[in-house]
């Protein structure tokens, strides 16, 4: 019988982290004190974040970083994830290149976040913190710190945008399943809602926002430190276990990915399972091709410009030199609400800057569309964000089936979508709109950065 799914046994899951930014080229520019525009030293973040993350956050140095036992002893409740050759769906598609799936949703958060939850909770624990703070979009990071403050005994606030607090009950009763305390952003009970709410008392919410809210109740409230499920370097460090396993995973079914496929929101599962193969670019002269899958409604790697801006809407973060499409971007509501996020990771902004990977966008009926075919074939119903990186496989996979070349696809499933039926039912149904954003809206936007970088 033929082999489709390759796992590691326990010794085998990797006990390093790939830090990327010890072997690149050009090294991030540094991320700025908005007020001094002096560079930001790992001190001037121990107030919002716990200390080693923010060490982490600017290590330029150390290439592999040790994953704490007791964070790998968490991870191997759920890893090694499986890698899965995907033969059906490359039967479905009539294709000849082979088409590999790394699972994230195996985790008991249903997505990779669970990767860097379950070290950032760790970390704070290990400081002595006793409350941990954030925000969340779609639900799934905060599910997931929830998970991960509950394995540690931290206490957990969560901040949810308000549209997805309304429209996801079922994340908010995961968090609340695993003891979380959930608040609808903006909300009342920090400064930053209060300003929004004042402006406009149907504000919706955003990610930008429910940040700057998060950050405010960590730096306000004594033994609170405030996490992040994406976009920073340590998130990113965090998620290359991923691709660590996909490498040995790859080596066990004798292949080698000529293209890495991810989807795109603040950067993480895409670095997670892109890093440890784009060190053989940069060390050893492989050709791998890297893709970033994200959404046309908000297309700041294809669309956006690589300058210094705030990763929050109010304006509390340090500026960091990344891809945005400025921090004011209100981006369209579309169900992939992961990807919803106005700025890319620093360290993947200046690889994408010096051309080591690529980027597509992607509407959201084709996300589905890909999606649905994948469930049907493959078996598993994908997450809207992972419906992206399927779409942008089939397209590359359609390609081999013109030119005839078989090449190898691997691409990061980062979780399931069992939680977001309802935008599987409006497909069905023939209600999801394509938002595609003009370059007008676009460069309005973006001035709010401009203005930054004067
Ligand atoms: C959060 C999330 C994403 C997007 O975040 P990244 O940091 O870009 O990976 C993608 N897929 C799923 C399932 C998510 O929960």
């Amino acid at each position: 019988m033929r082999q489709k799914k390759f796992i590691l046994p326990e010794s085998e899951i990797p006990t390093q982290w790939f830090n990327i930014q010890a072997i690149m080229p050009n090294k991030p520019l540094p991320i700025l004190n908005p007020a001094t525009r002096e560079p930001l030293k790992a001190e001037d973040l121990y107030p919002i974040f716990c200390e080693e993350c923010a060490n982490q956050e600017l290590d330029q140095t150390h290439e592999w970083i040790d994953i704490p036992e007791p964070v790998r002893e968490q991870y191997t409740y759920y890893r090694s994830t499986p890698l899965v050759r995907a033969y059906e769906l490359e039967a479905a598609l009539g294709t000849p290149a082979h088409i590999y799936f790394k699972n994230e949703s195996v985790s008991p958060a249903g997505s990779h976040k669970l990767n860097s939850a379950l070290a950032q909770a760790y970390y704070a624990k290990k400081q002595g913190i006793t409350n941990i703070t954030t925000e969340t979009g779609a639900g799934q990071w905060g599910g997931a710190l929830s998970y991960a403050a509950k394995k540690f005994g931290l206490e957990c606030a969560v901040y949810m945008v308000k549209i997805s607090y309304q429209q996801k009950p079922y994340r908010r009763s995961i968090m609340q399943t695993f003891g979380a305390a959930i608040t609808p952003s903006p909300s009342m009970s920090t400064r930053a809602g209060k300003d929004i709410i004042t402006k406009n008392p149907n504000d919706n919410g955003s990610l930008g926002c429910a940040i700057s809210e998060a950050i405010e109740l960590a730096v306000t409230t004594p033994n609170c430190k405030y996490t992040l499920g994406s976009v920073l370097n340590h998130v990113c460090l965090h998620q290359t276990v991923i691709g660590l396993e996909a490498e040995k995973q790859m080596a066990m079914a004798g292949e080698y990915p000529d293209i890495v496929i991810g989807c795109f929101g603040g950067g993480s599962n895409f670095c997670g399972i892109s890093f440890p193969f784009m060190r053989h670019n940069i060390q050893d002269g492989k050709k791998t091709r890297f893709i970033a899958a994200e959404p046309a409604a908000c297309p700041k790697l294809t669309k956006g410009k690589f300058e210094y801006d705030f990763g929050d809407e109010a304006g509390l973060t340090p500026l960091l030199p990344m891809y945005t499409l400025g921090h004011g971007f209100k981006p369209a509501n579309i169900h992939a609400g992961g990807l919803r996020y106005h700025g890319a990771g620093v360290i993947l902004s200046q690889l994408m800057k010096d051309g080591f990977m690529e980027a597509v966008d992607i509407k959201q009926t084709e996300s589905f569309k890909a999606g649905v075919l994948f469930a049907r074939t493959e078996g598993i119903i994908p997450a809207p964000e992972s419906c992206h990186a399927i779409a942008a496989t089939v397209r590359e996979a359609l390609k081999c089936k013109e030119t005839g070349e078989a090449k190898t696809i691997l691409f990061n499933l980062s979780g399931h979508g069992f939680v977001d039926m309802s935008a599987y039912d409006q497909y069905f149904e023939g209600n999801l709109q394509d938002f595609e954003i003009s370059d007008e809206e676009i460069a309005r936007f973006i001035k709010d950065a401009d203005d930054l970088n004067k």
